[in-house]
């Protein structure tokens, strides 16, 4: 007998038949003798609702009364399972975020969990019911109900695993797994059945959106094995989990793309100390993340910086940077919102050379011109044009041997 977490997401939950399909297999592994919590998302597309609901009636919303909001998508799907799984003969109960005592700060709309108390989790499984827990939300310090940022009941289901040192964290969800690159645009991509916590947070954060990243970085914290798999079949699929010597001998897992990025140059500014800082500190202090930036000097006491922000943060960037082009007497200010990026990810890069030379040669093979590149130690990225991500994805995964035969 183990205790199993699972998580299923807003589609596995979209409507009652879903829900069905859904108890029926929580039933099953109750079945089995397990333990089982599980976690629930809100209905696909009820968050999304909720948000533009908020959005008609003041921008930005009280982030305190929008958690309030938030947290109903996940009120009903938990009801909704636990009487589900009642009307199948089984006992269930249905928990909210401060009932079962995740505790978080209070920042609303992105809290971060700051403990689990789970003793009323445990005392509920003690009296053979299975738990059904409402993901994304938590509750601070003051009492009030917070919720963890776009995605978060990932996290939910892997903080409430590592509280119940549970045996299993399955996380359920549309896709049958990690795979080597987006299957909608690479036929040859494959599943792969183990990933490391390090090479999923690069995916990750790359634009593959199948986990939460703050819930990849709280496995790894807790050492959580994460099984993420569908809930539609029953295949195995894909397994994160800590490195091993095994996963060193593959050079690259994966190959990802990203088409929210957009870049910003500024020409001919004076190349003098400081001038990095007086172009990047007001896109900054705007709260906007800068990705890759790049510098050239160009006439003896002049120089270019080229840098990338997200697509959406691109006309606001725009508008800070022309003021400071005047201030610092730059030439001008070019902007191309038609940019993606494309990276090769592997902790098999940390004991392999040669690697960012065959990725630029086979996007040369291609005709591809790489317009920025950065790199951190499992991952190597570059920026291209935008209209040949899907030929670049490609041309990568045939070059990294990476197409399934
Ligand atoms: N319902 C929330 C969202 O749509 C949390 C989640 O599904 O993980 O982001
Ligand atoms: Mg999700």
């Amino acid at each position: 007998m183990a205790l199993i977490v699972q998580k299923y997401g807003g589609t596995s939950v979209g409507d009652l038949d879903r829900i069905r399909n859904v108890a029926e297999r929580i039933a099953r592994t109750r079945d089995q003798g397990n333990d089982v919590v599980v976690i629930l998302s809100a209905m696909s597309g009820v968050t999304d609702q909720l948000i533009s609901m908020a959005e008609k009636i003041h921008t930005p919303p009280d982030a305190r009364e929008m958690d309030v909001l938030l947290a109903t998508g996940e009120q009903t799907t938990v009801s909704l399972m636990a009487m589900t799984l009642q009307a199948m003969g089984y006992k269930a109960r249905s928990m909210l975020g401060y009932q079962a005592e995740i505790l978080t700060d209070n920042r609303y709309t992105k809290a971060r969990i700051l403990d689990i108390g789970a003793e009323r989790i445990k005392s509920l499984l003690a009296e053979g019911q299975i738990v059904v827990v409402a993901g994304f939300q938590g509750m601070d310090a003051s009492g009030d109900i917070t919720t963890l940022g776009r995605g978060g009941s990932d996290t939910s289901a892997v903080a409430v695993a590592a509280g119940l040192k549970a045996d299993r964290c399955e996380i359920y969800t549309d896709v049958d797994g990690i795979y080597t690159a987006d299957p909608n645009i690479c036929g040859k991509a494959r599943k792969l059945s183990r990933i490391s916590y390090d090479e999923m947070l690069e995916m990750a954060s790359l634009g593959a959106k199948v986990l939460q990243i703050r819930s990849v970085e709280f496995a790894k914290k807790y050492d959580v094995p994460i099984h993420v798999r569908s809930s539609f079949n029953q295949e195995e699929g894909t397994m994160v989990v800590h490195e091993d010597a095994n996963m060193e001998k593959v050079v690259v897992s994966g190959v990802t793309q990203s088409k929210n990025e957009s870049r910003i140059t500024l020409r001919k500014v004076p190349d003098q100390p400081g001038i990095a800082s007086r172009i990047l500190t007001p896109v900054a202090e705007a709260g906007i993340s800068v990705d890759m930036i790049i510098q050239n000097t160009r006439l003896s006491n002049m120089t270019d910086l080229t840098f990338t922000v997200p697509k959406s943060d691109f006309d606001a960037s725009m508008a800070v940077e022309k003021k400071v082009a005047e201030e610092i007497g730059a030439a001008e200010v070019l902007g191309d919102e038609n940019i993606a990026k494309v990276s090769v990810i592997g902790v098999g890069m940390r004991s392999h050379s040669g690697v960012a030379s065959k990725m630029f040669a086979a996007l040369a093979a291609e005709n591809i011109n790489i317009l920025m590149i950065s790199t951190s130690e499992i991952r190597i990225s570059c920026v291209i044009e935008e209209k040949y991500t899907e030929l670049a994805v490609r041309a990568l995964h045939t070059a990294f041997d990476l197409d399934s035969q």
